[in-house]
């Protein structure tokens, strides 16, 4: 079979990936020739060939739950749409992207909207996700430019990851920047609340107090100019505002003990990193969500951004801000212009811009000013002041703070479009809704932008299932319905790519960073060979690695802007709320859980929604580890199993934002966030919600392993996960067995053929086989006796289950294949927690070179390899 180059459909890292169809899937390896990897795959990567396959995919348009034909699909949503914009203007119609969107899809819906329809209402996922970057960018350099590229973190002799869980969220570049310590001895220094992967890693982590990090670097600042550490010709030649920006840190953030007492870091901890910042002349600071998701966050990014631009560390290789993006696309929306406050290939709404865009469009109906920023856009669906909505490759009823509310909102819609690969997530289920079958991962073919503003190629390598079609093409039947049919006329996104570039050069005279005009003659020919390439890519002359070495900013004057952060304000907790929750991904799963959700390997990870509290929290309000807990704020609840942790600050809580109504019962964690915004991004602070943390008991606890997902009764907590052969159900419940066996049976369809029923243990236990097969297992017993599936997870996988085994089954020990291998550690080999410890305690492993000669862990992808040195540490701390 062919290998096909492709790009990750995870992560802003963009690694390449070589895909080889093999049956209805693909084996999947790391492209060595792609420049963000190198060959290497993080463990989501590794598993690509698992989430492959129709099973849940959505295979034809469908309107209220009834299928129809793509004619009779497309005319509804055009005549929905002409509709509302005739009784109601163009601004009460919307479109909602995402960052897993190809450039071209994006570069379609934002122009018939913002050309053709006529308002700026266009934003995206990628509003949650960077949005603060992007207007840092902007105040600073005058445009939204990512000044480096991940060769610089292979360059740099101190990196600084602020806000960004690197090890678990950007997998291939943290073992890139471990690799270049290896080689250079490189400093690294994290800056999080948590004590992550990540920061066990470096040589000091700051524990700063949520919303502290701009006294951080404030402080930084004033640390620089005292210790003569400002780059004054640099400062002087390509800025302006260093004073201003020196006397406000000054204010803010006088000292490291000023700092200290502000931050909550120790003050050796702080003047080591200021005096380590100071000598160190190849330094990057890498940031992520920590930064972003904030009501500061553009503010922080603007501290940051003035430690670069003071000392000079920016564009020269080794050095400069880096900001890290989440998803695989949001760089390429940000160069189509698919957030609301940008029109169109890094051009906003002066003007000149409108005209300059309208010209090149030929748009009858240009939208003249910024359109609803993804939260106040669905606080204006809530009130009717927006009427139809097309949401395309996202999942708001989930994702958006306030989250709950989200969905009513989208319930209350006159239309409501979604366009997805899945049948069924918690917006494309909300009735009434128009469901367009769209082309996944391994389908479809366009581009996609990585953080060091690096364009790859997603191939095809297969065949769209059923009548799904990509989304750039539903957009221009969409468009031809509404009378727009000629500027729509694409045949291939080769062809929309062309006119994107094309675009991106238009009377650019190198006053705008984004151009790609050297790529806008690319036929299909040549677009279906293009190599992974850096932009800028002029027409003329060569593309730069890194922006703004000798200055050449993107403001009026060419000067960068040093920005003056509005005081900080640390989030805070109340009385009735007294934790501050932070919300993030886990290693192993990737956003609403629609793609990675279907990998066995990676549900191995962690399978049960959680919530991360440190152990005198726990103490003090009774909890224990695998208890379930509410974590509730003024806008909804979630219930989630109980992780003890003292990498946990205490006050603090985390929980991961995967898991949706599709795949548990109770823990929409969106539904609790707050929507407070930054002012300047618009971007919602996910990162410090005030919430209150309660035990919820549950009398008995189980687990069901079953060939088909199961439909539960209420008053049963539960929580899916995708195994081997199957799904896997973790339960918990108050109602008595009585009423819970029936329950399961009818859920299962049948009576089982094995039974343990001991009603004085308050315990049942049963067994269903089909040709010796063992077709589904049942635990179910008090909350106390809580024993885990992976023991009988390797019967279930099993061909055929013997006699000694069936017998063993039910009891709970062990037999031959039946080795309770533990929570997986090491995604790649399959290697659990359970093994590992044991190689551990028998000596037989030391370190985790030895763990990987023994046990092959940690030898491929590497994103195991902090959580083998936590083993080791804690085995040895023991
Ligand atoms: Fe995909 Fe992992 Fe690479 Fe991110 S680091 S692009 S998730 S393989």
């Amino acid at each position: 079979m062919t290998t096909v180059r492709t790009t990750c459909p995870y992560c802003g890292v963009g690694c390449g990936v070589l895909a080889t169809p093999e049956g209805d899937g693909a084996r999947i390896a790391g492209d060595p020739d792609h420049p963000a990897n190198f060959g290497r795959l993080c463990s989501k990567g590794s598993a690509l060939g698992e989430t492959l396959g129709v099973d849940g995919r959505l295979l034809h348009p469908t309107v209220d739950g009834r299928r129809t034909s793509w004619d009779a699909a497309l005319d509804q949503v055009a005549e929905g749409f002409a509709r509302t914009i005739d009784r109601h203007g163009p601004d009460a119609v919307a479109f909602y992207l995402s960052g897993q969107l190809l450039t071209e899809d994006y570069y379609v819906a934002n122009k018939l909207m913002k050309g053709f329809i006529g308002t700026a209402n266009v934003d995206t996922n990628s509003r949650l996700c960077m949005a603060s970057s992007v207007a840092g960018h902007r105040r600073a350099f005058g445009a939204d430019t990512v000044p480096g590229c991940y060769a610089d973190l292979d360059e740099a002799d101190l990196v600084v990851l602020v806000g960004a869980n690197s090890a678990w969220c950007h997998p291939v570049l943290f073992q890139r920047i471990l690799k270049a310590r290896q080689a250079r001895g490189t400093r690294l220094v994290v800056v999080d609340p948590r004590r992550t992967a990540t920061a066990e890693e470096a040589d000091l982590h700051l524990a700063v107090a949520a919303g502290t990090d701009t006294i951080l670097f404030a402080g930084l600042l004033a640390h620089l100019a005292a210790h003569d550490a400002v780059a004054r010709p640099y400062v002087e030649a390509h800025t302006t505002g260093f004073a201003e920006a020196l006397a406000d840190a000054g204010r803010i953030a006088p000292d490291a003990a000023a700092v200290a007492r502000a931050t909550g870091v120790p003050a050796a901890d702080v003047a080591a990193f200021f005096a380590l910042f100071a000598a160190t002349d190849r330094v990057v600071t890498a940031y992520s969500q920590g930064v972003n998701q904030s009501v500061q966050g553009t503010d922080k990014v603007g501290a940051i951004v003035n430690c670069h631009l003071a000392t000079g560390r920016i564009g020269r290789p080794g050095t400069g801000p880096l900001s890290l993006t989440g998803q695989p696309n949001a760089m390429g929306g940000r160069e189509v212009g698919g957030l609301a406050n940008m029109l169109a290939a890094h051009m906003g709404f002066a003007p000149a811009e409108i005209d300059r865009v309208r010209r090149f469009w030929r748009a009858p109906q240009m939208a003249e000013r910024e359109g609803l920023k993804a939260v106040p856009l669905f606080e204006a669906i809530e009130e009717g002041r927006v009427r139809a909505l097309w949401v395309m490759a996202t999942n708001p009823a989930v994702s958006l703070p306030r989250a709950d509310r989200v969905r009513r909102a989208l319930a209350g819609l006159d239309l409501l479009v979604v366009s997805d690969c899945v049948a069924a997530t918690d917006t494309a289920t909300v009735p009434g809704a128009v469901l367009l079958p769209a082309a996944a991962w391994g389908e479809k073919d366009g581009t996609v932008t990585n953080s060091e503003r690096r364009i790859s190629r997603q191939r095809a390598f297969a065949s769209p299932p059923g009548e799904a079609r990509p989304d750039w093409w539903m957009v221009c039947e969409v468009a031809r319905r509404l009378g727009h049919g000629a500027a729509f006329a694409y045949r291939t996104p080769a062809e929309i790519f062309a006119e994107h570039a094309a675009l991106s050069a238009f009377e650019n005279d190198g006053g705008r960073d984004f151009d790609i005009g050297g790529l806008a003659e690319l036929d299909d020919d040549a677009y279906d060979r293009l190599a992974p390439v850096q932009w800028p890519q002029p027409r003329v002359g060569d593309g730069a690695e890194r922006f703004f070495a000798t200055g050449g900013f993107f403001t009026a004057d060419r000067r960068a802007r040093f920005v003056v952060p509005a005081t900080p304000r640390p989030a805070a907790a109340t009385a009735d709320e007294p934790f501050l929750l932070n919300t993030g991904r886990v290693r192993d799963q990737w956003h609403t859980m629609t793609r990675t959700g279907r990998s066995p390997t990676l549900g191995s990870h962690r399978p049960v929604p959680f919530v991360t509290v440190h152990p005198d929290d726990a103490r003090r309000i009774g909890l224990a580890g695998g208890d379930l807990a509410g974590v509730a704020s003024r806008h909804g609840a979630a219930v989630l199993e109980v992780a003890i942790d003292a990498a946990q600050a205490p006050g603090r809580l985390f929980a991961p934002i995967h898991w949706s109504g599709e795949t548990a019962s109770d823990a929409r964690i969106g539904a609790v966030v707050h929507a407070d915004l930054d002012p300047f991004s618009g971007q919602p602070d996910l990162k410090a919600t005030p919430v209150s943390l309660a035990a919820v008991p549950a009398a008995r606890r189980g687990f069901v392993l079953s060939r088909r997902p199961l439909a539960l009764p209420g008053g049963v907590w539960w929580a899916r996960v995708a195994v081997e052969g199957g799904t896997g159900t973790l339960l918990a419940t108050d109602r008595p067995l009585t009423e819970m066996i029936p329950a399961v049976r009818d859920a299962l369809g049948s009576a089982p053929a094995s039974v343990l029923d001991d009603p004085a243990r308050d315990l049942w236990r049963a067994a269903w086989f089909t040709d010796g097969r063992l077709d589904a297992v049942c635990f179910l017993g008090p909350a106390g006796d809580r024993p885990h599936w992976d023991m009988v997870r390797v019967l279930f996988r099993a061909p055929g289950v013997d006699p000694v085994q069936r017998r063993l089954l039910l009891s709970g020990r062990g037999a031959d294949g039946m080795v309770d291998a533990g929570p997986l550690v090491c995604a790649c080999f399959g290697v659990g927690l359970n093994i590992i410890a044991a190689a551990i305690g028998s000596g037989a492993a030391t370190s985790v070179e030895t763990i990987g000669q023994a046990l092959k862990a940690g030898t491929n992808c590497g994103s195991c390899v902090p959580e083998l040195k936590r083993l080791l540490r804690h085995a040895h701390a023991a």
